[in-house]
């Protein structure tokens, strides 16, 4: 994935954005449920809209609109192709979006523009991405059977439901729903109540590709509508990202009637730092996983795993360098980090740092606060604390420091935890790593590097335990919206 360069429209064009709509069969329309908060800009706190939601009512005509949809098949239809050129029109007009709509993001999210603008080159790349998936010949495959060729085909499962948090929204809206088109199926977003307005675009590139009206369409709000979608029983699928109370909720309302699900949740993510480990290097890992997407991150750092040998010094080495964290305003192409979302959530997590402090922990942070009054919080690091008291995710730029004296006893570690979503080791023997790394019981580990670019961008992206149910992925994405069906013939 190519940088985009950094180009930031002017702040008015930014603010005309935060028009909040629904998205329902083919409409525009302004979401009539007040729910009694503020969407707030988090560098500042000055109010940008009311919180809204879609009302029960315009959430069952947007599924009944779906499930008319399914019903017609006239999208299921089209010849693969065919759906991958429309697919690549919308990658195409989203393209040029991204500045717009990375803007918007780090406005609201508080997510600094230099990353929003990269990641958000996932919008329209994950159209790309499912054209691909498509052309590559998946929803018939074939093979040989006593009687002749057999095929495999993969048909949409019904009605499909994406829903997102705020931390990465477009990006992960995109992904959903870019391949819950793609297998045939109509998609109904329903993006965070905290982050709605850079998924709205969406609706822009995908009017342009001319899809028949209502098969993408947005609803708001939040887990009350995010319940309505996932109990109906006309959704055959649901991809959800989110935490682990809201995953917990959606499997539940899946298992009632065996909907196909995809839940990718959070995360504990341990750094297994070996006694050969680059010291300097290790410290701009630690930076990297603590500020990456503000720490508001499913892969962030959570619990730093240090030989005990080297301990002082790599704590001396990363309380330097995030001394040196430019941490500002997030529409600053100068900030490496933003403020944390909202308020409420700045406050969990301190809740989260005054849990761990009473349990013996001492704060390490040594980054300078801006002169702003918005949600910012420094990167921490917290030492003394038993692993034990450690376990939960706490979705934020906060991580505990445990030592080990040993290989076995770092994995034990790092596999304490009941999640399971990345992981990263540094050493500077990297067999020794890929040894530990191997051992560790997660969806995915990093050596020497705390890059938010996969390993290999193809690669599944499985969640363990805790941390979710299934896998991301190019393929893995596409196939949660298909049923697999095997046809051939029988007798001669
Ligand atoms: P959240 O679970 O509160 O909300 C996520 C989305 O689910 C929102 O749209 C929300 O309105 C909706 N929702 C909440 N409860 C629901 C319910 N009962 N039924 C249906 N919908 C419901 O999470 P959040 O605070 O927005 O995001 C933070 C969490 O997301 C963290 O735990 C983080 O680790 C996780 N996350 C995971 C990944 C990943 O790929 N694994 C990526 C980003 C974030």
């Amino acid at each position: 994935m190519q940088h985009p360069p950094l180009t930031i429209p002017p702040l008015e064009e930014v603010q005309r954005h935060f028009q909040l709509f629904d998205y329902i069969a083919g409409e525009r329309i302004r979401p009539s449920v007040e729910m009694g908060g503020w969407v707030r800009n988090p560098n500042t706190g000055e109010a940008i809209a009311p919180q809204l939601a879609t009302s029960p009512e315009q959430v069952e005509r947007a599924l009944a609109t779906a499930q008319r949809l399914h019903e017609a098949g006239d999208w299921a239809r089209l010849p693969a192709n065919e759906r991958a050129n429309r697919l690549d029109v919308a990658a195409d007009a989203l393209m040029p979006l991204t500045p717009l709509i990375a803007a918007v993001e780090s406005y609201h999210t508080g997510t600094v523009i230099s990353l929003t603008n990269f990641v958000n080159a996932i919008v329209w790349l994950a159209f790309k991405g499912a054209a691909g998936v498509l052309r590559s010949g998946r929803t018939r495959l074939t093979a040989p059977g006593p009687l002749g060729e057999v095929e495999i085909l993969r048909k949409p499962l019904g009605p499909a439901v994406a829903i997102v948090p705020w931390n990465s929204p477009a990006a992960l809206a995109a992904h959903k729903v870019a391949n819950a088109l793609a297998a045939g199926a109509p998609v109904i977003l329903k993006p965070s109540e905290w982050a709605p307005y850079a998924c709205l675009f969406l609706a822009d590139g995908l009017e342009q590709a001319g899809l028949p009206a209502g098969l993408f369409q947005i609803v708001n709000g939040g887990a009350a509508v995010g319940q309505q979608l996932v109990s109906d029983r006309r959704v055959r699928a649901v991809s959800f990202t989110g935490g682990l109370q809201g995953g917990r909720a959606v499997a539940a309302a899946c298992a009632h009637d065996f909907k196909a699900m995809q839940l990718e949740l959070g995360g504990n993510n341990a750094m297994i730092v070996l006694e050969d480990a680059d010291i300097e290097k290790t410290a701009e890992g630690i930076a990297a996983g603590l500020t990456t997407l503000n720490g508001q991150w499913c892969r962030a750092l959570g619990r730093l795993l240090v030989h005990e040998s080297i301990a002082d010094d790599l704590l001396a080495a990363a309380r330097d360098r995030l001394g040196r964290v430019r941490l500002g305003d997030s529409l600053s192409p100068a900030s490496e980090m933003g403020p944390l979302a909202n308020e409420e959530h700045k406050r969990r997590i301190e809740t989260a740092v005054a849990h761990l402090a009473a349990h013996g922990g001492q704060k390490h942070a040594t980054t300078p606060l801006p002169d702003l009054s918005g949600n910012f919080f420094p990167p921490t690091l917290v030492t003394g604390v038993a692993p034990e008291e450690s376990l939960e995710e706490i979705f934020g730029p906060v991580a505990t420091l445990h030592t080990f004296r040993d290989e076995a006893e770092a994995v034990r570690l790092a596999n304490q935890t009941p999640y399971g979503l990345g992981g990263y080791v540094f050493s500077q023997d990297e067999a020794r790593a890929m040894r530990v790394a191997r051992q560790m019981n997660t969806g995915g580990v990093k050596i020497n590097g705390v890059s938010l670019l996969e390993l290999n961008v193809d690669a599944p992206r499985p969640a363990w335990g805790l941390s979710g149910f299934g896998q991301e992925g190019t393929v893995e994405t596409f196939d949660v919206f298909c049923g697999v069906s095997v046809v051939g013939v029988a007798g001669r």
